[in-house]
């Protein structure tokens, strides 16, 4: 067991009701609560309801979407058994998400969803590894688009002014530096004094089964946490939910475990319909894979009556991870501009020369709806 603390969930955002109990996403019931084909079913049955719950709760303000950084991952994951592709990496491009809306009394919210601090994220274990075995310059193989810090600088808005930070799971983040430390921390230079936090004021949210799995990784596990970055995070800037919750109007976070026991996608209802967000697949057509001109995707999908395809590094809960998909897929809405639902892949794969093959039929780029409003920033453009 890692040195972690058991944290309890908090109360603050709204449950909504109907899939919590449907998943047996309460902690301590069995893993397997229905047989995947029984949760299948009831999923979809019950994903209709969902959808309305989320959509009569209203939209957010504004979202839009802000590129951090490209970079290579193996086929074999992002595409699971599905691609007959001959390279062995794809490249995916991470992407984050920044949502505004206004709360109860009336007070602005802005979530950042999939902040990654990618310069952290290359000691997981696995990218490590390749690293050290890769031959090749650094910039042959990752491109920088841009920092959290630079992106929302440009869309204005103050680092205290974000509420929320929430990753659909904790695969290879290293959240130290955007909710701050309670100890020193030698390796981000910071040997005498806690790391003082990129966003003084939010909290990081995560499903209470993603930190469990945190505090107790099995091997299949291992290669993809930095656990020990979860060490000394101030318990404050924690906040665990189980199941399903709505943050704001049209904003959710919706359990969809599988690719990890806790993983989660957030979705949006839009000016464009609803989305939802996630690593859950790496591509727009891992959603809906008949319509994919990979080679090999539409074929698997075909054969073997498989109607997703899942983004397998782990492969935790194979069977779940597909159910999620599934689940993605009816609450989206289809895309207007493409036949595949608005399933947008928040490491979404990008074409690139080193990898024939498996170019993407389609993608989304981004969520864009409404307007983000910049905040505090103002009186700091004119001091510099
Ligand atoms: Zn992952």
């Amino acid at each position: 067991m890692y040195d972690l603390p058991v944290l309890e969930p908090t109360d603050r955002f709204t449950a909504l009701t109907t899939l919590n109990e449907l998943r047996g996403i309460v902690l301590g019931d069995p893993i397997d609560h229905l047989p995947p084909g029984a949760e299948l079913a009831a999923i979809t049955e019950a994903a209709p309801d969902l959808k309305r719950e989320l959509v009569a709760s209203g939209m957010p303000s504004g979202v839009t979407t802000c590129d951090l950084i490209t970079l290579p991952y193996p086929v074999s994951f992002g595409l699971w058994r599905a691609a007959r592709s001959p390279a062995p990496f794809l490249w995916i491009t991470n992407r984050m998400i920044v949502v505004q809306w206004d709360d109860a009394e009336g007070r602005q919210r802005t979530l950042l969803w999939e902040a990654s601090d990618h310069e952290q994220g290359e000691y997981t274990p696995y990218f490590a590894k390749l690293k050290a075995r890769n031959p090749l310059p650094e910039s042959v193989l990752a491109t920088e688009h841009g920092t959290v810090l630079g992106h929302l600088r440009s869309l204005g808005i103050a680092p205290e002014d974000v509420d929320y930070v929430a990753f659909d799971h904790l695969h290879t983040q290293d959240p130290r530096r955007l909710v701050g430390t309670t100890r020193p921390a030698p390796d981000l230079g910071s040997s005498e004094a806690p790391i003082a936090p990129w966003f003084p004021n939010a909290v990081l949210i995560s499903q209470r089964r993603e930190w469990e799995s945190i505090r107790h990784l099995h091997p299949l596990q291992v290669p993809w946490y930095q656990p020990e970055t979860y060490r000394d995070l101030p318990h404050d800037r924690l906040a665990l939910v189980d199941g399903d919750v709505l943050l704001g109007p049209g904003v959710a976070l919706i359990a969809t475990p599988g690719h990890t026991a806790g993983n989660m996608s957030l979705a949006l209802n839009t000016s464009s319909g609803v989305w939802t967000s996630s690593e859950n697949g790496v591509a727009a057509e891992s959603w809906a894979p008949r319509v994919s001109r990979i080679p090999g995707l539409r074929h698997w999908s075909v054969e073997w009556g498989q109607e997703v395809i899942l983004n397998a590094n782990t492969l935790e809960f194979a069977s779940w991870q597909y159910n999620s998909m599934v689940l993605e897929r009816l609450l989206a809405d289809p895309a207007a501009d493409a036949p595949v639902p608005q399933c947008f892949p928040s490491s979404e794969l990008t074409r690139n020369r080193l990898a024939p093959g498996v170019s993407p039929t389609f993608t989304h780029g981004g969520i864009e709806h409404g307007q983000i409003r910049g905040t505090s920033l103002a009186g700091e453009d004119e001091a510099a």
